[in-house]
C-alpha cells in the first residue's frame, strides 16, 4: 500500500469516458478551458488526506502538535482548509502572517521561524498574539525581548538550533549542518539560555527546535535529530535548572515527484518519532516533552498540479525536441533552481499512442527554464493540455512576474466541482504599483 507523499498523482486520478484525465471527478481539459492556462490546481479531497493522515500518524504521542510550514503554499482559502482541521501553522515573514490574519486564522497556534526577522515584523507578530517565535539569533532575542517589554507581555519563544545532522538531499535544501545560515549552533547556545535567564525578563523558553532540511528519503535523522534534542534538553535542564518541555522537529520528509524518488510513508517517519522519544527520553531521564512536526511539502505537494497548453516545438536534427508551453520558470522556479524534476502527462484524449522522448521548455528568456527534461509524452502536439503533477508545494510560494508575465490562477476542485481561490493577475495590477514621473512625460 502507497501513502499519499508516495504517489505521483493525486488520489481519484483517472482516464474519463472521454479519454481525457479525470482529477477528483474533473475533467482536467474542461478545467483548462474554463480557467485558461497556465493554471495551478489544488484537490482538496488529497489536501484533507493527507492533513488527516498525518493526524492518525502522530495519534499515539498525546502531546504532539503539527503545524503546516507556510512557506509551501499559502493563501487564504489553504490556509482555512488546514485551521479548520486544527492545524497550527509556521511562518516566516509579516505576509504570511497577514495572510493568516485576513483568512480569518488566529495565531495562537502559530509559529514564527526566519533567521533575519525585522523590528516591525516581531512588532506585527506579538501584537496579533503569535503563539511562539523560533529564535535564531542573539539581535532577535533583544528585539523580542524590547517589545515584548513595551506591550507588557511575557513572549514564549523556542530556540532554533543547528543540531549539526547532515541528510543527502540538495545543498540549497539542506539545514541542519553546523555551517548553516539558520539558528545557534551546539557551542553558542548556552549564552542563549543565559541571557534569557538572566537579562530578557520577557521571554519564556519552553524548547529547541530544529530543522533538517527537506525532500528528506531517510528515517535514521529523525531518530538521531530527537536524540541530539533531547540530549540538550537534558543538559540545559542540569546547568541552568530550566525545564523545556517542548521540542520542534521541523518538517522536511519527502515526496515522489518521479518513479526515481523513494520516501518512507509520514507512518513511518511518525513511528520513528515516537520510538525515539520513548528511547532517548528513558536514555536521558527526562519527562516526554511536546512535540511539533512542521511539514511543508510533503502536506500540500501531492495535491496540487499545473495546466499548461503546448504551443511551439523545435527539433533538433539528432539532438532533441522541444516543446514549448505557456509558463515555465515564473510559475515554477524549482527545475531551474534546484535541478527539480517532474512527471506530467498530456490531459487530452490522444487518438493513437505514440509515445515520444521531449524536453519540455517553458516560455521565459533563459537557457535554464527547462521545467522537465527527456520526458516521454503521448504525441505532443500544438494545442495539448499538459498536466504536470506534485506542484503544490513551492511554485506558486516562489513564483515571480519575470519577463512580466501575469501570475497564473489557482483552482481548488472537490468531487466534481471546482472553484478559484486565487485568481489570474491583471495587467492593471501588474503595472498599479509603477510611477511614471512627471518629468518624464
Ligand atoms: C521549510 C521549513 C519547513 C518545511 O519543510 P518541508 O521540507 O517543506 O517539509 C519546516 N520548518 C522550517 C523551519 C522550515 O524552514
Amino acid at each position: 500500500m502507497s501513502f499519499i507523499n508516495q504517489n505521483i498523482k493525486p488520489l481519484n486520478t483517472k482516464r474519463n469516458q472521454k479519454g481525457n484525465l479525470e482529477i477528483s471527478g474533473c475533467d482536467i481539459v474542461d478545467l483548462a478551458n474554463k480557467y485558461k492556462t497556465p493554471l495551478y490546481v489544488i484537490d482538496e479531497v488529497t489536501l484533507k488526506t493527507m492533513a488527516l493522515d498525518y493526524k492518525k500518524a502522530f495519534k499515539r504521542y498525546e502531546k504532539a502538535n503539527i503545524i503546516f510550514a507556510s512557506k509551501a503554499l499559502m493563501t487564504a482559502s489553504i490556509a482555512k482548509i488546514l485551521a479548520n482541521l486544527d492545524f497550527g501553522f509556521d511562518v516566516v515573514s509579516m505576509g504570511e502572517i497577514y495572510t493568516l490574519l485576513y483568512a480569518g486564522v488566529d495565531l495562537s497556534k502559530t509559529s514564527f521561524n526566519g533567521n533575519n526577522k525585522s523590528k516591525e515584523e516581531i512588532e506585527f507578530a506579538i501584537e496579533n498574539n503569535i503563539g511562539h517565535f523560533s529564535a535564531d539569533n542573539f539581535l532577535e532575542l533583544e528585539y523580542i525581548n524590547e517589545i515584548a517589554f513595551q506591550k507588557n507581555k511575557i513572549q514564549k519563544i523556542h530556540l532554533r538550533i543547528t543540531p549539526g545532522i547532515e541528510c543527502h538531499t540538495h545543498d540549497y535544501i539542506k539545514t541542519g549542518q553546523i555551517d548553516s545560515k539558520f539558528g545557534f549552533d551546539l557551542k553558542t547556545i548556552d549564552k542563549a539560555v543565559d541571557l534569557i535567564i538572566n537579562k530578557y525578563k520577557n521571554l519564556n523558553l519552553t524548547g529547541l527546535h530544529a530543522h533538517i532540511g527537506s525532500q528528506i528519503f531517510e528515517t535514521k535523522v529523525y531518530f538521531d535529530l530527537v536524540e541530539v534534542l533531547v540530549k540538550e534538553t537534558k543538559r540545559i535542564k542540569d546547568k541552568f535548572n530550566i525545564n523545556l518541555n517542548e521540542i520542534n522537529l521541523g518538517g522536511g520528509l519527502g515526496i515522489t515527484y518521479t518513479n526515481e524518488d523513494n520516501p518512507p510513508s509520514v507512518f513511518e517517519i511518525a513511528d520513528v518519532i515516537i520510538d525515539s522519544i520513548e528511547i532517548n527520553t528513558k536514555k536521558y531521564n527526562i519527562e516526554k516533552p511536546s512535540i511539533y512536526i512542521e511539514p511543508g511539502r510533503s502536506l500540500v505537494c501531492s495535491s496540487g498540479f499545473s495546466l499548461y497548453t503546448i504551443g511551439s516545438t523545435k527539433v533538433i536534427e539528432g539532438v532533441r525536441k522541444y516543446v514549448a508551453i505557456d509558463g515555465g520558470m515564473a510559475d515554477n522556479p524549482r527545475p531551474s533552481m534546484y535541478q527539480a524534476k517532474y512527471s506530467a502527462e498530456i490531459a487530452n484524449k490522444k487518438e493513437e499512442n505514440k509515445p515520444e522522448t521531449v524536453t519540455v521548455a517553458g516560455k521565459f528568456c533563459e537557457s535554464g527554464d527547462i521545467l522537465i527534461k527527456d520526458i516521454s509524452l503521448n504525441n505532443p502536439k500544438q494545442g495539448d493540455i499538459l498536466c504536470v503533477y506534485d506542484t503544490g508545494a513551492y511554485c506558486y510560494s516562489m513564483a515571480s512576474n519575470y519577463n512580466r508575465v501575469l501570475k497564473p490562477a489557482m483552482a481548488l476542485i472537490n468531487n466534481g466541482k471546482s472553484d478559484i481561490i486565487v485568481k489570474r493577475q491583471t495587467l492593471e495590477e501588474l503595472t498599479q504599483n509603477d510611477v511614471v514621473l512627471d518629468r518624464l512625460k
